[in-house]
Parts: C-alpha cells; structure tokens; sequence
C-alpha cells in the first residue's frame, strides 16, 4: 500500500521528507524515499545499529495520533532519520537525493543579448562555456495527484512547430511575475510569455522523483490531470497539516502553584533557609503533585 506517496497535502512531514525540495550548497535536490535507510544504516555502522528500531522517538502524544494501517497490525511508530553523528559516520551521505529539476539557467551577464539561457542539465550554454553561473530553474510543474515533473519546455514551445529540435532558449525577464519573463528559441525564434505556456504544458505524466534512484531516468507512467506550473519553493508543493499535541495554559500559573504549595511560608514570613528546608522535605518524601486548587485554564490556551 502505498498511501503516503500518492497524496503530498495533509501528510505529517517534516522539510526533508521523501518528495521534498531540499536547496543545498550545490542546487535543489528532490529527497527520495527511505526505504533503502535500514540497509544503509547497518551497512554504515557494520551491524552495530538497526534502522528503525534504534532511532524511535517515544512520544505517545505524536504517535497516538498516527492514523492505524488498513490492514490492522500493531500500533505505528515514530522514529527520526538518523544523523551523521549519531551513526559516528561523517563522511557518507545517510539519505539519498536526486537533482530536481534538470533544467539550468545561464546567468552570465556577460553574454552580448544582456538575457539568461535556459538548457538542460548535461548540455551546455547555447552562448557561453563558463559553469560558475549555472542555477536551476526555479520552476517546475506538478498536479493535483501528488506528481511533480520539469517543465516540457520544448514541447510547449514547440507545439505545432515539431521541425524545430532546438533545446536552448533565450530568456529575458523584466519582473519576477510569470507574465514579465519572455522565452525565444534560440534556433527557430519562436518567442512566448511564461504564463503563455504554462497554460500550454499538456497533461501531467505522473511522475514521482522520490521514487526514482539517484542516477535512474525519470519514470513516466501517466497521470492525465491538468499540470501546473508553479516556484519549486511553493508552498502548494508540500502542505502541512496541523495537530496540536501540546497545550501550554496562557494563564500565569506559577504564582498560583507557589501559593498552594509555600501558603503556610509566605504567610507566616517564614525565613528563607526553613522554605529551604521544606522544599528538600517535599523532595524527599516524592511529593510531586499538583495540590487540587491549581486549574489551569485550559479552554482559552494556546
Ligand atoms: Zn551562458
Ligand atoms: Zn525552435
Ligand atoms: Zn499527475
């Protein structure tokens, strides 16, 4: 059953779940699933620790909120991706990423147009050989599934003019907004607004990267939903869904359990080295509850 990768919205995540975009030092980076973590953790430590046994979070409040499988079986657990450190391994990666998405950007201002050039990962600057400006492009399209895909520039700039196999373009942009940035092929000149084709990007295949390994090609198996372009960085790509696990009263409540518990103490003015006193005796005789005239108010809590 695989449940928690068809659907991106109401999930418990946290920002480097699977399908997540991750920006490292080194460009955006779609984290892929976990399934392989158990064999590298043991392979990583030789034997000495079990992925996911060691690593559960005990944290009743969280994991009694984990919703139970279809199939009944034992009550789901939490557990944390292990850390470099925690495994005493520092040189070798704990989860594996796969670049997302393969489209660059050439932004070399020195190129004689004054505009950027989009190309695809592995083939280079229609105008310049310098790497150092590369960047990802940071859009990329996605649908209501749950899938999440590059962007078909080619075809959507191209749509009706398949002689042309140019896949360089020129990119010119006079404001951030989808509707101020202008692509021109660079073979056939054939120039659009990106908001132009974004409504042109045809159906989504249904792609999942987090499914794909590290040096696989991207895996197409249909989807058929309208496909949307959207900021890689957008929060429509994963949303997050609220549970509320902890309350903290909003009303000051140490006043009023100092005032249960040291009543006699500040009444009486009593010195500072007897309340001293008192407290070790509470201690020692385990008295750690909180005496009945102490109600917090947890109706108007946050
Ligand atoms: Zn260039
Ligand atoms: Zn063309
Ligand atoms: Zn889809």
């Amino acid at each position: 059953m695989t449940q928690h990768i068809d659907l991106r919205a109401s999930q418990l995540l946290f920002n480097h779940g699977p399908g997540s975009i991750l920006e490292t030092t080194r460009g955006p980076v779609v984290v892929t699933h976990f399934g392989g973590l158990d064999s590298s953790i043991g392979m990583l430590t030789n034997g000495r620790m079990v992925f996911p046994r060691e690593f559960e979070i005990i944290e009743p409040r969280l994991s009694g909120l984990l919703p139970v499988g279809i199939a009944g079986g034992p009550p789901p657990k939490l557990h944390r991706v292990p850390s470099n450190p925690e495994i005493d391994n520092q040189r070798s990666w704990i989860l594996s990423t796969k670049e997302f998405p393969s489209w660059l950007l050439c932004r070399n201002p020195d190129h004689p147009s004054g505009n950027f050039y989009l190309f695809q990962a592995g083939s280079r600057c229609p105008i310049c050989p310098e790497d150092d400006f590369h960047t990802a492009i940071r859009f990329v399209a996605y649908c209501r599934q749950g899938h999440l895909d590059d962007i078909r520039w080619s075809g959507a700039m191209h749509r009706g003019q398949e002689m042309c196999q140019e896949t360089t373009y020129e990119w010119r942009e006079t404001t951030s907004a989808m509707s101020g940035i202008e692509i021109t092929c660079t073979s056939c000149e054939i120039s659009m607004r990106l908001d132009e084709l974004s409504r042109s990007i045809g159906a989504c295949r249904g792609r999942h990267p987090q499914l794909e390994g590290r040096g696989e090609p991207p895996e197409r198996p249909g989807c058929g939903e309208r496909e949307i372009v959207t900021l890689r960085q957008s929060s429509v790509l994963w949303q997050s869904d609220t549970k509320r696990v902890v309350t903290i009263p909003n009303t000051d409540s140490i006043p009023i359990l100092l005032m249960e518990c040291l009543r006699r103490e500040v009444n009486s003015k009593t010195s500072f080295t007897e309340i001293l006193g008192d407290g070790e005796m509470y201690q020692s005789s385990g008295r750690i509850t909180i005496p009945a005239g102490f109600h917090p108010d947890s109706d108007r809590s946050e």
